[in-house]
């Protein structure tokens, strides 16, 4: 039975059951995911520094992009290929599987012989061609929502990758365009429940994105957890004071174990199992 996003298409295949699947040998869906990471690959020293941190606190997966979605196209793009390669060690080195981004279906078989999970970023949502190329790989796809998609739309846009096949699709929450200006960006809790009432994909909520700062990174967190997400997506990195990417919301590497000993007992509390530091 093909598990499958979204009801009202009739030419959409049978809905499966609410179901996990498994990442590299972890299951998602079933407790709670912590992914952790910094924003972007900047170095061997600085990546394997935070998949050290983020390895021993019970971090379920590392994150890091090599290949960076940037407002400026002045702005540090990604070490590409070599950022690969540096997530290639700290994944030898720590266990940890691979969350990285997928900007553009030219580098499809360098990020897939890379990635266990290959996130499609905000600003790829509906990037089509990049989905449906993803849905014929055997790569589980990281989906975020669009700045201004709906639910609606994070769902088609899930489907694009499910009708090739590949059944594997994380949806993720990072907060959308509103009104507001106070912070970046308005993370849409609701959208947890919400989306969860109409799909059996496993939700994850990225907290770090939409606060741009780095203490409100944590009540978003633990109201994510609390809230019923499968998992966070969170940005760590060990300096971010020098950070070259997204560094005021960077939770520092020295304060992770409390942070996600904190994530645990709220997952904990709505009934999730969390992942214990090693
Ligand atoms: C990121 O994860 O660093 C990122 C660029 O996310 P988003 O696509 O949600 O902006
Ligand atoms: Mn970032």
């Amino acid at each position: 039975m093909t598990t499958t996003a979204y009801e009202p298409d009739p030419n959409r295949p049978e809905q499966g059951p609410a179901t996990g699947f498994d990442v590299a040998g972890r299951p998602v869906g079933e407790g709670f995911t912590l992914i952790a990471g910094p924003c972007t690959v900047e170095s061997r020293e600085q990546t394997l520094a935070v998949a050290d941190v983020v390895a021993a606190e019970g971090a379920s997966m590392l994150r890091g992009g090599a290949y960076k979605p940037r407002s400026s196209p002045y702005s540090f793009q990604g070490l590409g290929c070599e950022g690969l390669a540096i997530l290639r060690e700290a994944r030898e080195r720590t266990g940890l599987p691979i969350v990285t981004e997928l900007l553009d279906v030219r580098d499809l078989d360098d990020v897939c012989a890379t990635a266990d999970v290959v996130q499609v970023g905000a600003r790829n949502m509906q990037n089509y061609p990049l989905l449906t190329e993803l849905g014929r790989t055997d790569r589980p796809v990281l989906l975020k929502r669009g700045l201004s998609a709906t639910l609606d739309e994070l769902l088609m846009a899930a489907e694009y990758v499910l009708k090739e096949g590949n059944e594997r699709v994380i949806l993720c929450e990072r907060g959308i365009r509103t009104h507001e200006t106070a912070y970046r960006f308005t993370l849409d809790l609701l959208a947890v429940p919400a989306l969860k009432e109409r799909t059996g994909l496993p939700v994850i909520v990225d907290p770090s994105h939409a606060p741009g700062r780095r203490d409100w990174v944590e009540p978003m967190s633990l109201a994510a957890a609390a809230a019923g997400a499968d998992g966070i997506i969170v940005e760590v990195h060990d300096d971010p004071d020098n950070a070259v990417c997204d560094g005021p919301q960077a939770l520092p590497a020295a304060d992770f174990a409390g942070y996600a000993e904190r994530v645990r007992r709220v997952a904990e509390a709505v009934g999730r199992d969390a992942p214990l530091p090693v």
